[in-house]
């Protein structure tokens, strides 16, 4: 049997649809996974129902943490936000991590792996940190623009392979003040939090800023974020 891997989901407010880019699905299948997509709308009190029936946790990409969650009020350059979103991801991504369910926050997803451990974040970076790259970029998908550094001794160094190594980027938000729990992992050149790990020794909780999903026909290394994530998925 292979193991189930559910993958949450956007909601498009207009259109009352969800979705969620292939992108994910292909990785997850190429690693050996069964993706099962988790709808975004559900209500919190699912969230353990869920946990009992996946393997492990994909958190996928999307619209910016609402930063009440991380007591906040918005900034003036805060984007959408996805209430429908957060009221099943933050119980589900807090239940999991409690219960050893092997974590895979990508994006959006890492960023909530940290404000669901107590963590907060930068609501704007270009705004709120001086002298930051450009995290948002205007090319592919599969384009990886700015470069990481990836800490040693690290379970990424471990499955990259590499202590540096360019990414893709597509956020404007990211970690601020790390969750307890959490070890940094990756940095960009700027000092922007690239990726986080758990420091306590759970099977596998991790976060990646970038979309390693959508690169993994480019270069190859980054097929082995999910083989990872799958490998502990299979143990649990
Ligand atoms: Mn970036």
């Amino acid at each position: 049997m292979k193991p189930v891997i559910g993958i949450t989901s956007s909601f498009v407010p207009n259109a009352q649809t969800i979705s969620l880019h292939t992108s994910y699905l292909n990785a997850i299948t190429r690693a050996g996974g069964l993706p099962f997509v988790v709808p975004a709308g559900l209500s919190p009190e699912n969230a353990d129902q869920i946990l009992a029936k996946v393997d492990g946790l994909l958190f996928s990409g999307g619209a910016d943490i609402d930063p009440q969650l991380f007591n906040q009020n918005p900034h003036p350059l805060l984007g959408e936000v996805s209430p429908e979103r957060d009221r099943i991801e933050l119980p589900l991504m807090r239940a999991a991590v409690e219960k050893d369910v092997p974590v895979l926050g990508v994006c959006r997803g890492a960023q909530l792996l940290n404000v669901a451990l107590g963590g907060t974040l930068y609501q704007d970076l270009g705004r709120e940190v001086s002298g930051s790259i450009k995290h948002v970029q205007k090319a592919p998908m599969y384009h990886a623009s700015h470069s990481i550094s990836i800490m040693e001794d690290s379970k990424l160094a471990r499955l990259l392979g590499v202590s540096e190594i360019r990414v893709n980027s597509f956020h404007h938000q990211s970690i601020k003040n790390v969750a307890p729990g959490l070890n940094v992992s990756a940095t960009a050149p700027d000092g922007i939090v690239e990726a986080v790990e758990s420091s306590t020794g759970k099977a596998f909780v991790m976060g990646v800023q970038w979309h390693p999903e959508a690169m993994i026909d480019k270069v190859e290394a980054f097929l082995g974020v999910f083989e990872g994530f799958l490998k502990a998925a299979r143990a649990s």
